[in-house]
C-alpha cells in the first residue's frame, strides 16, 4: 500500500463507502491521510462509573441499560434519557434535551464511550451527564482496534455521510499500520532550520496523538506535527506561485518609453489633481511599464477610490508608444460605463475608444473587429466578448482587467495570450486581506489606493424595517426636491432573475405611479438589451431620470456624483461585499450621501451583516467580516476564483504559518541551496500539487 493506492483496497471500504468518500473528494490513501481530525477529545481519564465525582470531566465506557424519551410531563421538551452501567455496577444517567432523534441512535445493549461533565442529580439521586459526547463502540470491532477509541487522546473526524468518526478513525489507523513510512519531500535544510518534524511522524501524530499530547495545542492546531503539515501545504502552494512568477518575469515584454512628451499627454488628460495614493500607484505602474518584462500588477482600492483614472494614465502611456489597449469588464453595464468614461477623457487626446459587448449584432462585431485588427482603434472596451478567439489586435500593449472579483485566473491568461506579452493591470474593488491577496493573486504585484479623492463626506448608513418604508420614501422625495438623485435596488436571486425583474417592474410601477407620481423614475434590469441599458444609464447621468429602480445590475460601475441615496430593499438577501459595493455608488460628489438598508425578515448573520455596514465604511474591515461570516470557501465562491482547495491548512486560522511558508518558498525558489533541490521541487509540485492548486504552468 502506498499514497496512491485507491481507497477501495483498504479493508472495510466497500463500494458503498467508497462512493460516499469519493463524493467528498477522498479517493486514494493520500486523501484519507490528509483528512485530519477537526478536534480531539481526551479520553485518557477513563473512570468507572463508581469512581465518578460531581464537577469533573470524565470518560466512561458503559453499556446502555435503557434508552427512551422521558415521561409525559417532560415530553414537550423532548427530553431523552439513557441509563448506563459498567463493570463497577453503578448507574450513570445521560440526559439530552430535544434529544428525540436519539431514539433511533441509542439502544439497549450497546457499548458506548461517554464524555462529559459529571453532575449529581438530586431529583433521581443518580450521577448524571447532561448532553455528553458519546460514541457507539459496539459494532465492527475487529483486530482489537477497540483500544483506538478510548483510554487516549482520541481524534474526532467530521463524518463523511454515513462513514462515522469512529469508522474513519479505524480506517486511518489501518492505513497507518499497513503503509510504508512516508518519505519527506520538504527540502531538508528548511525542515532542519525550522525544526519541523518529519512527514511520517507528523502524519501519525496528527491522527493519533502520543500519550503526552497537549490537548489544548492539539485543538488549536498548533502541535509541531500539525504545524508541519499546515506549513507543508502552504509551502508547496507558495513555491508553485513563486515559480510561476519567476518564469513570467523571464518572458520578454514591452519596454514602454516614458519621456516628457508622454508625461505632457498624461497631464493634459487628467481632469483633476490625483491624490497622493494615486500618484504613488501610477509611479509603480510606470516603472513596471518601462521595464522590458511584462507587468502583472493588481490595483486594489475601495469602491470610489479612483482606480479608473489610474488605468487611463497607463493607457495613455501605452497609446503614446504606439500600442493598443484593451479594457475587460465583468458586466455589460460596467463595460458601457468604462466606455463612457474613457471616451470622455481620452477623446480630447484624439484617441479612438470603442465598446464591444456580447449584445452587439454580428455585423457590428465584424466591423469592429476589423477596425481593431487594423489598429484603427486605440482602446477597446468590452465584456467576455473581448476574449473570443477571433478578436485580434494589431498591437496590443496593455490589457486592463476590471475584475471586481469575477474573472478567474484562467480567463486572465487567455487574454494575455492575445498580444505578444502585453502588460497586464488587474483592478479590483474587493479589499482582500493582504495575506489572502498574496495567495489569491500570488502571481501579481500589488498596488493599493488607500486614500479617497478629496471632499468626500462619509456616507451615512441607516437600517429601516419594511414597515417604515413610507418614511424612507418621503426622505427620498426630499432629496430629489433638493436636486439630488437616488437608486432603489432589488435583489437578484441567481436562479430567478426573471422573478427579480418582475419584482423590480412591479416596484417601478408602484413607485412611479403611486409614491412618486411627479418624479421621473427609470427602470434598469438584466433583461434589457445593452443599448437599452446604456440609454437608461445615460438619462440617469444627465439627470433626466431622478430615481433609478434597478436589480443588482448596477452593482458595479455607474458613476453619477449627483446620486446621494442608495436605497436597498430586502437588504437581508444581499451579501456584505455586495452591499458595500452598492453603497459605493453614492458618496461620489460633495453632498452628504445616504445608504438606507430596508429589511423584511432577518436571521442572525443577516443582522450581523447589516450591523457591520451601519457601523463601518472601511472596505478592509468589511471584507474581513465577510470572510469570517461566510468562511473562506463561500467567500471565494467557486474554484474559478483561483483560491486553491486546502485540506489541512485553514487560511483564516493559519495566517502566520502562511506568511512563514511564503517567505521560505520565495527564498527557496530564488536561492535554492543547489540546482538539484529546485529541480526536485519542481518535479514534486508537478506530480503532486499542480492539479490541485490549479497552477497552470510551473517551471
Ligand atoms: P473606482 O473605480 O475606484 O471605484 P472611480 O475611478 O470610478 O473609482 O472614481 C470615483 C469617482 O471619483 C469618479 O467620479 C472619479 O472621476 C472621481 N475621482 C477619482 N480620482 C479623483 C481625484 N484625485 N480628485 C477628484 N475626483 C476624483
Ligand atoms: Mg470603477
Amino acid at each position: 500500500m502506498d499514497l496512491s493506492t485507491p481507497l477501495t483496497y483498504v479493508k472495510g471500504i466497500g463500494p458503498a463507502r467508497a462512493a460516499m468518500l469519493e463524493a467528498k473528494g477522498l479517493t486514494m490513501v493520500e486523501d484519507l491521510l490528509a483528512y485530519v481530525p477537526f478536534r480531539y477529545e481526551d479520553r485518557s481519564n477513563l473512570k468507572t462509573i463508581a469512581q465518578l465525582a460531581p464537577g469533573e470531566m470524565a470518560t466512561v465506557i458503559a453499556d446502555v441499560l435503557s434508552a427512551k424519551v422521558a415521561g409525559f410531563k417532560r415530553r414537550s421538551l423532548g427530553l431523552f434519557e439513557a441509563r448506563f452501567v459498567d463493570a463497577s455496577r453503578a448507574i450513570l444517567l445521560g440526559k439530552w434535551f430535544h434529544g428525540g432523534y436519539l431514539a433511533s441512535v441509542l439502544a439497549e445493549g450497546m457499548k458506548v464511550a461517554l464524555f462529559g461533565k459529571v453532575e449529581f442529580d438530586s431529583y433521581s439521586g443518580e450521577m448524571t451527564m447532561l448532553h455528553p459526547e458519546f460514541e457507539i463502540l459496539s459494532g465492527d470491532d475487529e483486530d482489537g482496534e477497540g483500544a483506538l477509541h478510548t483510554g487516549r487522546i482520541v481524534p474526532i473526524y467530521e463524518a463523511v455521510s454515513k462513514v462515522t468518526t469512529r469508522l474513519l478513525r479505524t480506517l486511518t489507523h489501518r492505513i497507518l499500520q499497513s503503509i510504508d513510512p512516508l518519505d519527506d519531500p520538504l527540502p531538508p535544510h528548511i525542515r532542519q532550520r525550522l525544526k519541523l518534524p518529519d512527514r511520517w511522524t507528523a502524519t501519525r501524530h496528527t491522527h493519533f496523538p502520543p500519550p503526552d499530547g497537549d490537548l489544548r495545542l492539539l485543538n488549536a492546531f498548533r502541535t509541531p506535527e500539525q504545524v508541519r503539515l499546515i506549513f507543508e501545504e502552504f509551502f508547496w502552494l507558495e513555491c508553485g506561485i513563486a515559480l510561476k512568477r519567476s518564469s513570467a518575469k523571464l518572458l520578454p515584454g514591452i519596454a514602454f518609453e516614458i519621456d516628457d512628451r508622454v508625461r505632457e499627454k498624461v497631464k493634459a488628460m487628467l481632469p483633476f489633481k490625483p491624490t497622493g495614493a494615486q500618484k504613488r500607484v501610477i509611479q509603480q505602474i510606470a516603472d513596471d511599464m518601462k521595464a522590458p518584462r511584462p507587468m502583472h500588477r493588481l490595483l486594489q482600492g475601495d469602491v470610489g477610490s479612483g482606480k479608473t483614472i489610474v488605468a487611463a494614465e497607463a493607457a495613455v502611456i501605452a497609446i503614446e508608444n504606439g500600442y493598443q489597449v484593451s479594457v475587460l469588464a465583468p458586466t455589460e453595464i460596467l463595460a458601457a460605463q468604462h466606455a463612457y468614461y474613457f471616451k470622455q477623457i481620452l477623446s480630447k487626446l484624439g484617441y479612438v475608444v470603442m465598446l464591444l459587448t456580447g449584445s452587439f449584432t454580428s455585423r457590428e462585431k465584424v466591423q469592429l473587429k476589423k477596425l481593431v485588427a487594423e489598429g484603427l482603434v486605440h482602446v477597446v472596451i468590452g465584456t467576455h466578448a473581448l476574449l473570443e478567439k477571433d478578436v485580434e489586435f494589431k498591437k496590443l500593449g496593455l490589457a486592463i482587467i476590471d475584475e471586481q472579483h469575477r474573472f478567474g485566473v484562467l480567463q486572465r491568461l487567455r487574454l494575455v495570450e492575445k498580444g505578444l506579452t502585453p502588460d497586464v493591470l488587474v483592478m479590483t474593488a474587493t479589499p482582500i486581506p493582504r495575506t489572502l491577496a498574496m495567495t489569491l493573486y500570488g502571481d501579481l504585484d500589488v498596488s493599493v489606493i488607500d486614500e479617497m479623492p478629496p471632499g468626500r463626506k462619509p456616507i451615512l448608513t441607516k437600517h429601516a424595517t419594511a414597515d417604515r418604508v413610507e418614511q424612507v420614501y418621503s426622505f427620498l422625495k426630499r432629496q430629489v426636491d433638493e436636486g439630488r438623485q437616488a437608486y432603489v435596488v432589488y435583489p437578484v436571486i441567481e436562479e430567478s432573475e426573471a422573478q427579480a425583474m418582475k419584482a423590480a417592474e412591479k416596484m417601478y410601477e408602484h413607485l412611479s405611479r403611486e409614491v412618486f407620481p411627479d418624479i421621473p423614475v427609470g427602470l434598469m434590469h438584466g433583461r434589457l438589451s445593452g443599448e437599452e441599458k446604456e440609454a437608461v444609464m445615460q438619462r440617469f447621468k444627465e439627470g433626466r431620470i431622478k430615481i433609478m429602480v434597478s436589480t443588482t445590475v448596477i452593482e458595479v460601475g455607474v458613476d453619477v456624483p449627483n446620486a446621494t441615496v442608495m436605497l436597498v430593499e430586502q437588504a437581508e438577501r444581499f451579501g456584505l461585499a455586495q452591499l458595500h459595493q452598492l453603497r459605493g455608488r453614492v458618496g461620489r460628489g460633495a453632498a452628504q450621501s445616504y445608504c438606507i438598508l430596508v429589511t423584511e425578515k432577518m436571521n442572525d448573520t443577516a443582522r450581523e451583516r447589516i450591523r457591520t455596514l451601519v457601523e463601518s465604511t472601511d472596505g478592509f474591515y468589511i471584507s474581513e467580516m465577510d470572510l469570517k461570516l461566510r468562511g473562506p470557501g463561500e467567500f471565494f465562491g467557486t474554484k474559478q476564483s483561483g483560491l486553491p482547495s486546502l485540506r489541512v491548512a485553514n487560511i483564516l486560522r493559519d495566517t502566520e504559518i502562511l506568511e512563514m511558508a511564503r517567505r521560505e518558498a520565495v527564498d527557496f525558489v530564488e536561492r535554492p541551496p543547489a540546482r538539484d533541490d529546485l529541480t526536485r521541487a519542481v518535479a514534486y509540485i508537478r506530480d503532486h500539487w499542480q492539479r490541485r492548486y490549479g497552477l497552470v504552468t510551473v517551471g
